[in-house]
C-alpha cells in the first residue's frame, strides 16, 4: 500500500537534495528526502575520528559500495561493457550529505562562454573548428541567468576568494577571466601558502593572471543568510575522502540539511533506495524505493525531484520509462545524452634540495590557480582543439599514505624509496591542470543489458574514451605547466608534453566529475529538463545536478551544481503555485 502522499519527495539527500528540501520546507511545503544510505554527519560529532587515511581515503569508508552497486563500461559501441569492480576513477558519495560531505571544497563559476559553448565555437572559429562526432551544445540558460543563483549559493557555503570582476569592474588579484559578479564573495580569500607564493610569481613572471581559488573551507568564522555559523578551518588537510571535524568545510549536513529540518516540514528516510518513478507517461505519481529491510514502499508525491547525482538520476529516468532514451548510434533521443567527465592531466612536479615547506598542513580548496588557458579565454586559431582548463597548484595538505612523492629514477620501495621519502616529503611542488571534457554522439549512460545491482535492477552502462580533441589539448597544458615549474626553477622537475593513457583508465582516482546524462537546453530534441532543470514531457518531475550539464567545463561542477538546485527550487515553487505546466 502507498505511503501518504506529500507535497514533495526528492531522491537523493547530498547538495541538490539538501538546497532544494531547505527551499521548498521554508516556503511552506512537506518534503520527503529519500537517501539510500545512513543519516550520518547531522554536526561534527560523525567524524571525530576522521584523521584514519587507511579507513577513509584508502578503504573507501565513505563512498559507494560497489559490491551493491556499480556501474559498467565500454570505451566505444562496439565494445562489450564490464563492470567497474572497485572504485577507482570517481567516488560517489552515499549517505546523509551526499559527496558534499567528503568533497575539497574547490567552488568555482563557470564562465559565460561555456554556457554557449556551441554558439560561441562557431561564431569565433566556424563550425569546421568541432570535430566530427563531437556535440556540445548551449545550456539554453546564460551565466547572467544564473549569477543570482550562484551568489546564493556562494553566500549559503560562506566561499572564500578574491572577485576579478564586478559589475564588468576588473579587479587585479582575482580572475581577471571570470564573468561579472554581482558582488565580492561573502569571505576573504584563505592565505597563500609558501607554495602558493611560488607559483603566483612564476605565473606573474610570465604575463599570467595568478589568483586565490575560491574555497569551501572557511578561514575565518562565517554566519550564512540563513542563520548558520561555521568555524574557522585548522588546516588538518583531511579535506578530501574525509568529513569536516569541525564544521569549516561547506557540507550539506552543516548547513542546508539542517534549516530544512528546523522547519519540521522536511522528513528524511535513510535506508530507503529508490529505483522507478512511478508515472502515466505525462505525470509522475510517486517513487518506489527499498526500505531498510529490503521491502518495496511507494512515496506518492505531488512533486517529484531526482537529486540522486548523475548515475541514479538517468538510471532512474531510464527505468521508469521516462522521457526518450538516448541512442548514441544515431544521436535521437535525450536520456543518457552527453556523458562527460573531466580531463585531468598535463601536470608537472618540482623537488628542491635543502628547502622545505610545511606541506602537512593544508586544506582540500586552498590553492593558487591562473585562468588564462580556460574556456575560450585564450585564441585556439591553429592548435587544433577546442576548450582549456584551470592551472592550479595546491597546498591540500600531504597525508601519510597518498601524499608521498619521490622524484623519477627513485626506487619504488626499500631503503632508497625511505631515504628518498624522507628528504623530499617536504620538499615538493606541484602544478596541475584539469580540462574541459566536450560531449560526443558515442559517449553516453544507458541500461546495461547483461549486469545488475543488489536487488536486481539494470546497472548503468557508461561509454566513454578520451577523443583526440582532449588528447591534443592535454599536450598543450603540459607545456605551460611545464613552463610555470621551469620559472618556479627548483632542483629537480618532471613533466612535460601531457599525455591522456590509451583509453580512459577506471582504476586510478581523477575526479568525481562525472556530468550529463539528463542535459539542460532549450530544445526538448536534445535536452531533457528546461532551464529550470523541470522535464519536458512530464513537468511535475524535476531532474537536478551535473546530469545537467551539456558538456563540462574546465573546473570542478559543484558551484555550477549549487546554482542550479537554487534555480530548480525557484522553478518548483512556480510550478506548485501555477499547478500545471512548464514554468
Ligand atoms: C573526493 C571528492 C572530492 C570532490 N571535490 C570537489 C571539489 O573540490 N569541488 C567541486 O566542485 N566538486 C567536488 N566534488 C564533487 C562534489 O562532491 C559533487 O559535485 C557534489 O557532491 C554533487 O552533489 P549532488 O547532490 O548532486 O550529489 P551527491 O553528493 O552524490 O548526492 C546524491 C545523494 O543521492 C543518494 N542516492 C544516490 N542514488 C540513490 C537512490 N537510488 N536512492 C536514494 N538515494 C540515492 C546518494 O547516496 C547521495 O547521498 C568532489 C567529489 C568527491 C567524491
Ligand atoms: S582542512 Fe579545514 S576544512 Fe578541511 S577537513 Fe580540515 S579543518 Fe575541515
Amino acid at each position: 500500500m502507498a505511503l501518504k502522499k506529500v507535497d514533495v519527495v526528492i531522491v537523493g539527500v547530498g547538495w541538490v537534495g539538501g538546497i532544494i528540501a531547505s527551499e521548498l520546507t521554508r516556503a511552506g511545503l512537506h518534503v520527503v528526502g529519500l537517501e539510500r544510505g545512513r543519516l550520518r554527519g547531522r554536526g561534527t560529532a560523525d567524524f571525530q575520528d576522521d584523521h584514519d587515511e587507511l579507513r577513509y581515503a584508502i578503504r573507501n569508508e565513505l563512498f559507494q559500495n560497489t559490491a551493491n552497486e556499480t556501474w559498467t563500461l565500454r570505451h566505444n559501441l562496439g565494445e562489450a561493457a564490464l563492470p567497474i569492480r572497485q572504485l577507482g576513477s570517481f567516488l560517489p558519495g552515499t549517505g546523509l550529505g551526499g559527496a558534499g560531505v567528503h568533497w575539497n571544497g574547490q567552488t568555482w563559476r563557470f564562465h559565460p562562454r561555456d554556457f554557449t559553448a556551441y554558439t560561441s565555437t562557431v561564431d569565433r572559429y566556424g563550425k569546421s573548428a568541432i570535430p566530427a562526432g563531437m556535440q556540445i551544445q548551449d545550456w539554453g540558460v546564460t551565466y547572467d541567468e544564473l549569477e543570482p543563483y550562484y551568489d546564493k549559493f556562494e553566500y549559503m557555503a560562506g566561499i572564500a576568494g578574491k572577485a576579478g570582476n564586478i559589475k564588468g569592474q576588473i579587479i587585479q588579484g582575482g580572475n581577471v577571466f571570470e564573468g561579472p559578479r554581482s558582488r565580492e564573495y561573502p569571505v576573504r580569500a584563505q592565505q597563500t601558502t609558501e607554495l602558493g607564493a611560488l607559483f603566483q610569481k612564476a605565473a606573474q613572471q610570465l604575463g599570467y593572471h595568478p589568483f586565490p581559488g575560491p574555497s569551501a573551507n572557511l578561514p575565518v568564522q562565517y554566519k550564512n543568510p540563513d542563520g548558520i555559523t561555521r568555524g574557522q578551518c585548522t588546516y588538518c588537510g583531511f579535506c578530501e575522502r574525509f568529513g569536516c571535524e569541525v564544521g569549516a568545510k561547506a557540507d550539506p549536513t552543516t548547513t542546508v540539511i539542517p534549516v530544512a529540518l528546523k522547519t519540521g516540514r522536511f522528513e528524511i528516510r535513510g535506508y530507503s533506495n529508490a529505483y522507478a518513478i512511478k508515472n502515466d507517461g505525462k505525470h509522475g505519481q510517486s517513487v518506489l524505493y527499498f526500505d531498510a529491510a529490503g521491502k518495496i514502499q511507494e512515496q506518492p508525491a505531488d512533486i517529484i525531484v531526482m537529486a540522486a547525482y548523475v548515475f541514479n538520476n538517468v538510471r532512474t529516468l531510464l527505468m521508469s520509462k521516462l522521457g526518450q532514451p538516448y541512442d548514441p548510434a544515431t544521436g535521437q533521443g535525450v536520456v543518457g545524452r552527453n556523458y562527460c567527465y573531466q580531463t585531468g592531466g598535463g601536470g608537472a612536479s618540482g623537488w628542491f634540495t635543502g628547502r622545505r615547506f610545511k606541506r602537512y598542513m593544508g586544506s582540500g580548496a586552498l590553492q593558487t590557480a591562473i585562468d588564462d588557458f580556460n574556456a575560450d579565454n585564450f585564441d585556439h586559431s591553429g592548435l587544433g582543439f577546442i576548450g582549456g582548463g584551470s592551472i592550479t597548484s595546491g597546498s591540500t595538505g600531504a597525508r601519510p599514505i597518498q601524499s608521498l612523492t619521490t622524484p623519477p629514477g627513485t626506487a619504488p620501495f626499500g631503503r632508497d624509496w625511505k631515504v628518498a621519502i624522507q628528504k623530499y616529503y617536504a620538499s615538493v611542488i606541484s602544478v596541475g591542470f584539469q580540462g574541459e571534457s566536450p560531449a560526443y554522439q558515442t559517449h553516453a549512460l544507458d541500461l546495461d543489458p547483461n549486469y545488475r545491482d543488489q536487488y536486481g535492477n539494470p546497472l548503468v552502462r557508461i561509454t566513454f574514451d578520451w577523443e583526440a580533441n582532449e588528447r591534443k589539448m592535454i599536450a598543450f597544458a603540459g607545456t605551460k605547466t611545464l613552463e610555470i615549474m621551469k620559472a618556479i626553477n627548483p632542483d629537480i622537475i618532471s613533466g612535460g608534453p601531457g599525455s591522456l593513457p590509451a583509453h580512459y583508465d577506471t582504476s586510478t582516482y581523477q575526479s568525481t566529475h562525472n556530468t550529463g546524462g539528463a542535459p539542460m537546453g532549450a530544445d526538448p530534441g536534445t535536452s531533457v529538463v528546461n532551464s529550470y532543470l523541470q522535464m519536458w514531457d512530464v513537468p511535475n518531475v524535476f531532474v537536478v545536478g551535473a546530469c545537467n550539464f551539456p558538456q563540462n567545463a574546465g573546473f570542478n561542477p559543484t558551484g555550477t551544481v549549487g546554482a542550479l538546485a537554487y534555480r530548480a527550487a525557484e522553478g518548483i515553487l512556480k510550478f506548485h503555485k501555477s499547478g500545471a505546466g512548464l514554468v
